[in-house]
């Protein structure tokens, strides 16, 4: 399938002129539809709720905008849930899916009324001891250990993985919460990340439902929620095939319909905590060739670094790139693209057929929506980008400006050398 990007050359060009390259750019029209598919796909379900992966984008506009079409937030830190309760997001909009919590944000999340979803067993006598109770709303994070596997492909390793419980200490953990005061319990469990199959869902979906059952009939506690969290892939490839999420909240209905119903457990609301499948394909990060290099390979170095995407340099991971206005060029072309870190492993492609590239050409890194700019980081010294908005009407808004030198050395105010670093600032006017 041809990957095509969501803005042209033109458009691109005219926002350069307001917003120099790098920058992030999402795509308004494109969440929102997809946003309301996912509501749509699991409206059978009288309580589901997507609580959006904050961690995928942290940025208040775009979390607003999601929660207009009924999403929760998803958080792991304190500044995630402060985000959330910045825009107006409270109690049980928030789902807190932490592990190694720090106790300060148990209780910020308790002041905030969210769900808390306990990553382990010794965490019920933690957040007991730091917050004074243990909350009506209790969820429980599950680890079923081995590999996880479907239709005979491993699809993951959870007995490798630090997060959730083993099925013995959550038989355990609902039976304490219960004698603690804990009335309505969860279920949450996150086997296999960015997985492009529509039967991901519906697989955990099943043995999460029967392990619903059986906690719920030996351990009387109510089961009022099963989160199936995050995991929910794209195709970065072109040659893949996107998941239909339809399709998906069917294979979750049926698991449904076989095993919870029949157990008198029709009640049980349904959550998801999609960061990826929510944002990624519409996000795009956009940067200028502005150099080319012949050695024993063909560069091409742009402004953008792994600062800005550290997917590929981090994972390796595959981001699709279109050169704009270059879209029906032959790709006749072999390149590295590379940003400017003095790590050899900030390339954005590898040897990538690509069109022929001239200094000055946008290039288009696509699905960089989720896990894109909230990964980046500061080495060398870079800054971190903009993000755009474009909005439904084709405007465009400004939803997070660059970073400025005045930002990265913030931290050293109050230091002697602060004062220097001002004047060096205010010399060079950034
Ligand atoms: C990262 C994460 C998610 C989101 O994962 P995606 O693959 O982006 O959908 C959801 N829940 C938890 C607990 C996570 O750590």
């Amino acid at each position: 399938m041809m990957k095509k990007p969501f803005v042209t050359l033109e458009k691109v060009q005219e926002i350069v002129k307001t917003y120099p390259t790098p920058f992030h750019i999402y795509d308004e029209e494109g969440f929102s539809q997809n946003a309301k598919a996912v509501y749509d796909a699991f409206s059978w379900n009288k309580g589901f709720k997507e609580y959006f992966a904050v961690k995928a984008t942290p940025n208040p506009r775009l979390m607003e905008i999601l929660k207009s079409f009924g999403c929760g937030f998803d958080c792991s830190s304190m500044t995630e849930l402060m985000l959330s309760n910045a825009i107006g997001a409270s109690g049980e909009d928030i789902m807190f899916s932490s592990n190694d919590t720090p106790p300060e944000e148990f209780v910020y999340a308790d002041k905030l009324g969210a769900i808390i979803n306990l990553d382990d067993f010794t965490h019920i006598d933690f957040l007991e001891k730091t917050i004074g109770k243990i909350p009506e709303t209790i969820s429980c994070r599950y680890n079923p250990g081995g590999v996880f596997t479907m239709a005979n492909q491993i699809m993951d390793n959870p007995g490798d993985s630090k997060y959730g419980m083993t099925k013995e200490q959550l038989f355990d953990a609902f039976k304490i919460l219960k004698e603690k005061g804990a009335k309505r319990f969860g279920i949450h469990a996150f086997l296999a990340s960015n997985t492009v199959t529509n039967d991901y869902y519906p697989e955990l979906a099943g043995q999460l439902f029967e392990l619903a059952v059986e906690l719920q009939n030996k351990t009387g506690a109510k089961v009022a929620f099963i989160n199936l969290s995050g995991g929910v892939g794209v195709a970065y490839r072109p040659d893949q095939e996107s998941n239909d999420i339809a399709a998906i909240g069917r294979g979750v209905h049926e698991q449904y319909d076989k095993i919870l119903v029949p157990a008198g457990m029709g009640d049980v609301a349904i959550f998801t905590e999609m960061g990826r499948y929510m944002m990624a394909p519409y996000g795009g990060l956009v940067t200028k060739a502005i150099h080319e290099k012949h050695i024993y390979k063909e560069y091409i170095g742009v402004d953008a670094c792994a600062v800005n995407l550290m997917r590929p340099a981090m994972y390796g991971a595959y981001h699709h790139i279109t050169v704009l206005g270059k879209e029906d060029a032959p790709l006749d072309h072999v390149y590295d693209v590379t940003g400017s870190l003095c790590e050899n492993n900030d390339k954005f492609a590898i040897e990538r057929q690509l069109p022929k590239i001239d200094k000055g050409d946008y290039l288009f890194i696509h699905d960089t929506g989720a896990h894109g700019y909230s990964m980046g980081y500061n080495y060398n010294g870079k800054l971190k980008s903009a993000e755009l908005l474009l909005r439904k009407d084709g405007s465009v808004e400004l939803i997070r400006r660059a970073e400025t030198p005045r930002d990265y050395f913030a931290t050293f105010d109050g230091l002697k050398v602060y004062d220097k670093l001002k004047e060096i600032m205010d010399s060079e006017g950034v």
